[in-house]
């Protein structure tokens, strides 16, 4: 975090702030592929939009700002973030995830990576004791996310990042779910910070994007590197979308939060809920951990209702509610686990790390409670079987 600011102030004036040019309070939207130079080997300090451009390189600043990093790298979706973070490893690697990371770093690991060579292990990171026997001579990196998907599944991340840190391997840290907001990994000693910025820093579900930072200058050249080899940047219009969002990130989250908390409480006082995953609960796994380094427990909520409840029913009679993949936006979505956002791990795995088929997941958006409860209560009222 910038010295100077307050995270609230900085979300909205952090990394590189409107335009000296004009006096624009936004920075501009450059539509540009290619700048004019001035001369054979004189160029304005941008060349290519691929290698850079200015819009980018403002969002870019600011989440290196928000996360307390020294660089910050924009995708066009966390996936390719994701890609390119693992594109620092090389044949003979591998990478230990934790037990439930997002469908698709699993995805992506197992049938892309897998086929250079890169390997991969999934453990119970929740023990860091336990993990340490785990970490032979061919792992290169630990990647979690906390809490994970979809079972807000807390890991202690200072602990990680000590681990990895001994034994001089990168700890990286998917921390989508959570945002500089609410948890910033890279003050915990984390390596790498990746996120999804399609959920809340976006905050509006109208742009897929990722994002990267890192608090080393060798791998913050190795990562330009990456990102302009490789390709995947993010456009100045989508640039301009997320630093928009990420102005009233701050706000939404209050609002997010505040809902999630009181629908959890709800939740675990129905009759008809059988388990309720939720890091803001006192008796959730992992709630001391998480207070440790996180502002609060976030906006995700899953839980399970009795067998005597039908969920496709549930998810039909949903009105407010959408059911619908992603998270984080302004709008409170409903999703099932088991066959969407999770369906590309196998089924006994899923079984294995708690993603059963009668598992629902809530992104809590900022209507009003009283609304968002009403409609739950309705929606589980008709999936009961009698
Ligand atoms: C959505 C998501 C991703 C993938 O991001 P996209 O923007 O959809 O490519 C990665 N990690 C987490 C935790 C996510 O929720």
């Amino acid at each position: 975090m910038s010295k100077y600011k307050k995270i609230e102030s900085a979300l909205i004036h952090g990394g590189i702030y409107g335009d000296k040019q004009t006096g624009a309070v936004n920075v501009p939207i450059y539509q540009t592929s290619t700048y004019e130079q001035r001369g054979l080997g004189e160029n304005t300090g941008w060349e290519y939009s691929r290698t850079g451009n200015p819009t980018r390189a403002a969002l870019e600043a600011l989440i290196a700002e928000l996360e307390s990093g020294k660089a910050g790298f924009a995708f066009g979706s966390g996936m390719a973030a994701i890609t390119a973070v693992l594109s620092l490893f090389k044949a003979g690697d591998k990478i230990i995830i934790s037990s439930n990371v997002y469908g698709g770093t699993f995805r992506v690991l197992d049938k892309i990576f897998n086929n250079f060579n890169i390997s991969y292990s999934i453990e119970d990171t929740t023990n860091p004791e336990a993990l340490e026997s785990k970490i032979t001579s061919d792992v290169k990196a630990i990647l979690i996310e906390s809490p994970a998907n979809p079972l807000l599944t807390v890991t202690d991340i200072a602990a990680i990042a000590d681990i990895a840190k001994k034994k001089g391997i990168l700890s990286i840290v998917d921390n989508t779910f959570m945002t500089p907001y609410l948890q910033r990994p890279i003050e915990l000693g984390v390596d790498i910070v990746i996120h999804s910025a399609t959920k809340y820093l976006g905050g509006h579900s109208d742009v897929v994007s990722g994002l990267v930072v890192v608090n080393d200058d060798e791998l913050a050249d190795r990562l330009a590197f990456i990102q302009n080899s490789t390709g995947g940047v993010l456009g100045p219009f989508d640039s301009f979308l997320l630093i928009r969002g990420i102005k009233t990130l701050g706000v939404r989250l209050d609002r997010h939060v505040e809902n999630a908390e009181k629908v959890a409480a709800y939740l675990k006082n129905h009759k008809a809920v059988k388990n309720v995953y939720y890091p803001g609960l006192p008796d959730a796994q992992g709630y001391e951990i998480n207070k440790k380094q996180a502002k609060n427990g976030g906006a995700m909520i899953s839980f399970e209702l009795y067998e005597n409840y039908d969920i496709a029913k549930f998810f039909s009679a949903l009105n407010l509610i959408a059911l619908a993949e992603s998270l984080g936006g302004v709008e409170s979505l409903a999703c099932h686990p088991a066959s969407m956002t999770h369906a590309s791990i196998p089924y006994e795995v899923r079984q294995k790390v708690g993603i059963t088929d009668g598992l629902i997941r809530l992104s809590i958006g900022i209507e009003n409670i009283d609304d968002l409860i009403e409609d739950l209560e309705q929606a589980i009222g008709e999936s009961e079987e009698r």
